[in-house]
């Protein structure tokens, strides 16, 4: 009778354990944040940014819903955006002082705090796919410069004359070395049905940067983290401030010691801690259950998510909703 009972259960159970819905999964991008205006922008430039950050969008989450894994969704979503030249990364990247292109990446997987980065390259074509292959191929955590270009090459990735990297409209953003600093850095975070996540983020730098300066996005911890405790984080802005209060750390560090929400950590780090002293930018962010945040403290952030509910969005101004 016991025995019954028990096999009666256990096939309830496997039943139940049968219906349990599907893992949920999502992505959250970013091409950039700063004193993006509508004002400044003409309908054709809106519609071109929505087109391509909709586009990487989809690359993401079609990965994502075919089972593939949040390192791969990160990297070919900012593959997209990285041969794009309406962004500051990889094609759109802007100059320095000294008129070159300097690209900046790095990636972290959340389900190990395995990461890799790279800093100032000027001739590979895609600075996030480096750090990916540092991470796994090499033993370091950062490469910079000529080393970093001779790891890539030794890896096969496409190594371009720094030509490719000229684009009008940053050259004429050095030349007026603009006062109405522009972040457009390229960022994405990722949660997978195994519950991984990854963040990657890769840019051109800030505009007019001199001395081989190096900004927050290839540094752990500053723009870029994850960790499956807690969230993946990947941040634009004006990098001194970004690096100097350990940003992505910081959110993840009040999730997992103050149990904050994603949102609520994300807001107090962007909107409080740095607005106070003047740190411009934002951050996206995915969290292991799914739940997203595109928080900054500029008048616009190109984003956008895509989650498994069902949700979908690409934004421009702060006053999107
Ligand atoms: N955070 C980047 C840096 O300081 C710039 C940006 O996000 O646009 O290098």
């Amino acid at each position: 009778m016991f025995k019954n009972l028990f096999f009666i259960l256990s096939f309830v159970f496997a039943l139940t354990a049968c219906k349990q819905p599907e893992s949920k999964f999502g992505l959250v991008i970013h091409g950039g944040a700063g004193v993006i205006k509508k004002e400044n922008m003409t309908p054709e430039m809106e519609k071109e940014f929505e087109t391509k950050l909709t586009e990487a969008l989809a690359k993401g989450y079609s990965i994502l819903e075919s089972g593939g894994s949040s390192r791969d969704a990160v990297e070919q979503t900012i593959n997209i955006m990285e041969n794009s030249p309406l962004f500051n990364a990889g094609k759109g990247a802007v100059f320095t002082h000294d008129g070159y292109n300097e690209l900046d990446a790095a990636v972290m997987d959340g389900e190990n705090l395995e990461a890799g980065a790279v800093a100032g390259v000027r001739n590979v074509k895609n600075p996030i796919s480096l750090a990916r292959k540092i991470m796994e191929n090499s033993v370091h955590v950062m490469l910079s410069g000529n080393g970093a270009l001779e790891f890539a090459r030794e890896q096969g990735l496409e190594i371009v004359d720094s030509s490719y990297f000229f684009t009008e409209r940053r050259w004429k953003s050095l030349q007026k070395a603009l006062k109405n600093k522009k972040f457009g850095t390229v960022g994405c975070v990722a949660l997978d049905k195994e519950g991984n996540l990854f963040a990657g983020t890769s840019t051109g730098g800030m505009t007019n940067k001199q001395y081989g300066r190096i900004g927050d996005s290839p540094i752990i911890g500053a723009g870029t983290y994850a960790n499956n405790k807690t969230c993946a984080i990947s941040a634009t802005g004006h990098g001194e401030f970004f690096i100097r209060y350990t940003v992505a750390h910081e959110i993840s560090a009040l999730m997992e010691f103050r149990n904050y929400s994603l949102n609520d950590a994300a807001n107090l780090v962007i909107n409080e801690t740095l607005k106070n002293v003047g740190g411009d930018g934002g951050v996206i962010g995915i969290d292991h259950l799914g739940n997203v945040t595109m928080t900054f403290n500029t008048p616009g952030m190109f984003r956008g998510f895509a989650t498994s509910d069902g949700k979908r969005k690409v934004h421009i101004y702060k006053e999107d909703k």
